[in-house]
């Protein structure tokens, strides 16, 4: 159980709390988070009750361990949680434009790429430098360099910088430079590195699996949560089907639960969930109409010589469009987008 403490308790009133759940032999463990100042109930072994914690002056909320993913939890913060990276808010009423190739390839690319992102009224400029590919034979990403070239490019448009970590040994070097921590698909289970980032104090990027239960990205999600790092933002990036006419199905009834399920913010991915660029617009409408927190697109100002996921991408004037199409439809469902001058 977690129990969510008001912001004005005394500490009078959370220690007959505790001392009425430690006479209950349960085993406490105070947190601060984004969302409040908890305290997790470890061991409950003489089964007291949320309800019975609610019970006491200065509880805002009590939630049982039913569902396991108990930080990621809806219930913990009903109204959900903004992560704020650099200023820009990430949930809540914003609504969050991120874009860039599917890897970093040229200073003349990400530049264009950065450009078009700016103009679109994008604030993150995505783009990974260590590429998880399906083949070893694959463009496997410039590394270092690609993440300096990544980082002068976001710089010069300020734009937020967000990579993707693929390995525990990659970790220090990409969060020493990168603002948001990008975990892949092919990762959501890599339990090793998720409790590595949640040591972290940088926000994380989590994609869905491509054959994970809505369950499962959340208790991933967990891992980083429960490591004591808050600033937790979910993709929903598409799951495989029996089809193999695409590369994947985007699950956009996801979006809608996920949002039911948990507090955090889920930004919906249509070029991994698609694989063809000419599907990627209508998606992304579709998408911010269904309550997504925002986008995440794969743009390369030239995808025909892409050396990854070329196929998916969109053009930069894609980009703009999309951005026009954001800030007629997104009044529809309570958010605004900047039209873009
Ligand atoms: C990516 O964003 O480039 C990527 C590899 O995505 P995914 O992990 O969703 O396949
Ligand atoms: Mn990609």
């Amino acid at each position: 159980m977690i129990i969510v403490l008001e912001p004005g308790i005394t500490p009078e009133e959370r220690q007959t709390l505790e001392r009425f759940l430690r006479d209950r032999s349960a085993v406490l463990r105070g947190e601060r988070t984004p969302q409040g100042e908890l305290v997790v109930v470890t061991a409950n072994p003489e089964g007291v009750t949320p309800d019975q914690a609610l019970g006491f002056a200065g509880v805002a909320r009590a939630v049982p361990d039913g569902q396991g993913y108990l930080h990621a939890a809806r219930e913990i913060h009903p109204e959900g949680s903004v992560v704020t990276v650099k200023g820009v808010p990430v949930g809540g009423e914003a609504f969050l434009l991120a874009a860039g190739p599917c890897a970093v390839e040229s200073e003349a690319q990400m530049e264009a790429c950065a450009a078009a992102v700016k103009a679109a009224g994008g604030r993150v400029l995505r783009g990974g430098s260590f590429k998880p590919r399906t083949s070893p034979y694959s463009f496997q990403g410039l590394g270092a360099e690609g993440l300096r070239v990544h980082r002068a490019a976001a710089d010069r448009h300020g734009l937020i910088m967000m990579s993707e970590v693929l390995d525990r040994e990659d970790l220090a070097q990409v969060a020493e430079i990168t603002d948001i921590l990008q975990v892949g698909s092919r990762n959501m289970q890599n339990f090793p590195l998720l409790k590595a980032l949640g040591r972290q104090a940088k926000p994380v990027l989590l994609k869905r699996g491509l054959a994970a239960t809505r369950e499962e990205f959340l208790l991933a999600a967990e891992y980083i949560l429960s490591g004591g790092n808050g600033d937790v933002i979910l993709s929903e990036r598409g799951i495989r089907s029996f089809d193999p006419s695409l590369r994947n199905s985007l699950d956009l009834a996801s979006v809608v639960l996920l949002k039911e399920m948990t507090h955090l913010p889920v930004l919906v991915d249509p070029s991994h969930a698609t694989g063809q660029h000419r599907l990627v617009l209508p998606m992304a409408r579709a998408a911010a109409v269904c309550g997504a927190d925002g986008l995440l697109l794969e743009v390369h100002p030239e995808p025909d010589r892409a050396l990854s996921d070329g196929p998916q991408a969109i053009l930069p004037q894609d980009l703009i469009r999309l951005s026009f199409d954001l800030a007629a439809l997104l009044p529809v469902v309570g958010r605004s987008f900047p039209v873009p001058a």
